[in-house]
């Protein structure tokens, strides 16, 4: 969708709540209380009302917008810039261009569209053949930040390396018919953020991201012994370093994608938050054919999860 449609199908902000309201209503309003899913809408008050328990609940209650006093045209401005751009805008870019006097608030809505990516994906396993690996993202480290006395050395000596597991759904492709081509064709990436690398840490990975039929393909890392244990076949070969974009073509394709496009926008992501940043890439990344419906689809996610337990406010 670009610019002009866009606002001609979203002038202002009754436009856009009547639209939050038809695709809610479409993937249905649960009682809170009572888990019923048939209500009365409630015109004046603008709220829905449980048939069977009275129970009532507002139109942003229970989405994306739980708790959130900006107005819906906000959340539907950057919704479309969040759809519309293949790379990514910053929370301060978004504020410039709303014209909102806060950056936090911004900064937060953000926070939770990255955060409904995440959680749609999470739906998802991925099969076929897997290739795995693992990168290093430069972030700033938190903590140390929190403690150091020396405010003005922000950044600099307070930077650490986020470990994320890259993996890559692919199927085979037949014999490369050029020279540089690869084997295998892409489908589908996560990235997940690792406290560590241990091999308890990576089963889990795989148990809730990688389908038990799958073959993974992998480098010799002790920590993936027992993933053979956990799906149909795991083929893991000792690579050189120098080899590693051959024989896991993807992922490092993918992880190189992450890193220039972090770069380019954000320049200080906090390790608290490269998930995030991490959840809108690959998002965007596996829905990269859909064109315009890809705003519908967010849409659709945003009224259909709760959010309530996976999202807090802490910054
Ligand atoms: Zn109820």
């Amino acid at each position: 969708m670009n610019l002009i449609k866009f606002t001609k199908e979203f002038p202002d902000e009754a436009s856009c709540r009547a639209k939050f309201k038809e695709f809610r209503d479409r993937e249905g309003v649960v009682c809170r209380k009572c888990g019923h899913t048939e209500h009365f809408w409630l015109k004046t008050i603008e709220k829905y009302e449980c048939k069977k328990c009275k129970t009532r609940t507002s139109l942003r209650s229970g989405t994306v917008m739980h708790a959130s006093n900006l107005p819906f045209s906000y959340w539907f401005i950057a919704m479309h810039l969040i759809t519309s751009t293949k790379k990514s805008f910053s929370a301060l870019e978004l504020q410039r261009q709303i014209g909102h006097r806060y950056y936090a608030p911004i900064w937060l809505l953000l926070n939770k569209l990255r955060a409904t990516m995440g959680i749609r994906d999470n739906q998802y396993q991925l099969d076929d053949v897997v290739e795995i690996d693992e990168g290093f993202f430069s972030s700033v480290d938190t903590e140390k930040e929190k403690n150091s006395n020396n405010k003005t050395k922000r950044g600099r000596g307070s930077q650490k390396k986020s470990t994320v597991m890259i993996l890559a759904k692919t199927v085979y492709d037949g014999k490369p018919k050029k020279k540089h081509q690869k084997v295998s064709k892409f489908r589908y990436v996560k990235m997940i953020v690792m406290d560590n690398l241990k091999g308890t840490s990576v089963d889990k990975v795989i148990t809730e991201h990688v389908s038990p039929t799958s073959i993974v393909k992998s480098d010799n890392y002790t920590s993936y012994s027992n993933i053979k244990n956990l799906v149909d076949c795991h083929v893991k070969r000792t690579v050189k370093p120098k080899e590693a974009g051959k024989y896991l073509p993807w992922v490092h394709t993918m992880i190189a994608n992450a890193k220039r496009t972090l770069l380019g926008i954000h320049h200080m992501v906090s390790d608290k938050h490269i998930q995030g940043y991490l959840d809108e890439f690959c998002y965007k990344v596996n829905r990269r054919y859909y064109g315009e419906k890809l705003f519908d689809r967010l849409l659709i996610a945003s009224v259909s999860i709760n959010y309530k337990s996976v999202i807090t406010d802490s910054r």
